[in-house]
């Protein structure tokens, strides 16, 4: 349920309101637009309290949140949620570079790759140190000692450092070195790991599952900020589809969707989606038309002897000529790198 208080009304008012809805064992989602200042009212069906604010004297007007998704959605908060990465931001005028390699693999490998990603307009360094891979015989991911490898690239470059969190037991010590927790698509719908990153103020990366709707995305956003963590930024990264050409498809249209049903921002993984380095620049900048708040690209000095999705993994001349498109695009769509 939502409340559109009076406008005017003070801020104690607003404040009594707040604790009137706690006080029925529900939460309360302030948001404050240009005209309207509105109270989200969450809980299993919020909309039973509507006699008790019918005649309240902030009150001016009450509406039920028709969508299975609550803090996420739109109707909830109208105007753009940014996100902040430990100063950098994603959504809003932003468009937002994340770029690294599928896999940390080794000190020197990481820090040359982060170096490149920086001099071309990455503001956030990707790398996997824990690796959920289809066979269990593929490279697993360095683990800890990856970890201080990306922390190490982060001072180096000040980029900031986003990589996948696989397991609850994983979270406290990612969280010593991440800026940003990666939830991967195998993931999406772990439920006791959206709660348990719920706990947490930290931004979280929610890839869509390769078999999940759009709603089922939100959903899976909804549990990360019920629990308290409203700084997610979601991403589609290519659904399983009858097509075989390329190993996902992007599924373009869900930018477009995502944008409608939720104020959270929205990037885009162009590598994954398509499993191959020819079709990596195109879908980026189809993505930037699109309305995507950024893009999150695996990039490799060299590509090919890449120890996780080498075919994926575009090399860095192709990543620079790319970032200076995507900035000019940007820029057509009133968003800069
Ligand atoms: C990744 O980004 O490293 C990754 C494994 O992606 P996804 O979870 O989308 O497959
Ligand atoms: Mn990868």
């Amino acid at each position: 349920m939502i409340l559109t208080l009076k406008r005017g009304v003070s801020k104690s008012e607003i404040r009594r309101v707040e604790k009137k809805i706690k006080s029925f064992g529900f939460r309360a989602h302030i948001s404050r637009g240009a005209k309207d200042t509105t109270i989200g009212v969450i809980g299993e069906n919020a909309i039973l309290l509507r006699e008790f604010f019918e005649s309240d004297p902030a009150v001016r007007s009450i509406a039920q949140i028709s969508k299975p998704y609550k803090l996420a959605s739109r109707q909830i908060q109208s105007k753009d949620s940014v996100i902040n990465i430990d100063g950098v931001k994603i959504g809003g005028k932003n468009f937002v570079i994340i770029a690294g390699p599928c896999s940390v693999e080794s000190r020197p490998q990481l820090l040359a790759i982060a170096r490149k990603a920086k001099k071309h307009g990455a503001k956030i360094l990707r790398g996997g140190a824990f690796k959920p891979r289809t066979s269990p015989y593929s490279f697993q991911g360095l683990g800890a000692e990856g970890l201080k490898y990306l922390l190490e690239a982060k001072k180096i470059t000040g980029l900031k450092i986003v990589t996948e969190v696989m397991e609850i037991s994983q979270i406290e010590l990612v969280d010593k070195y991440a800026d940003m927790f990666q939830i991967g698509a195998r993931n999406m719908q772990n439920f006791n790991l959206l709660k348990e990153i719920g706990k947490s103020r930290k931004p979280v990366l929610l890839k869509r599952g390769m078999s999940a709707t759009v709603t089922e995305l939100l959903m899976a956003a909804e549990y990360i900020m019920s629990g308290g963590n409203k700084n997610v930024v979601l991403c589609e990264r290519g659904i399983r589809t009858f097509s075989q050409e390329t190993r996902f498809t992007l599924d373009i249209s869900a930018v477009s969707v995502l944008k409608k049903e939720t104020h959270l921002p929205v990037i885009v993984d162009p590598s994954h989606s398509t499993g191959n380095r020819d079709y990596v620049p195109s879908m980026a900048y189809a993505a930037v038309a699109a309305g995507a708040d950024g893009i999150i690209v695996e990039i490799h000095t060299d590509p090919l002897n890449a120890l996780s999705d080498a075919a994926q993994t575009i090399d860095i001349p192709t990543f620079s000529a790319m970032a200076k498109k995507i900035g000019e695009i940007a820029k057509i769509f009133g968003k800069k790198i």
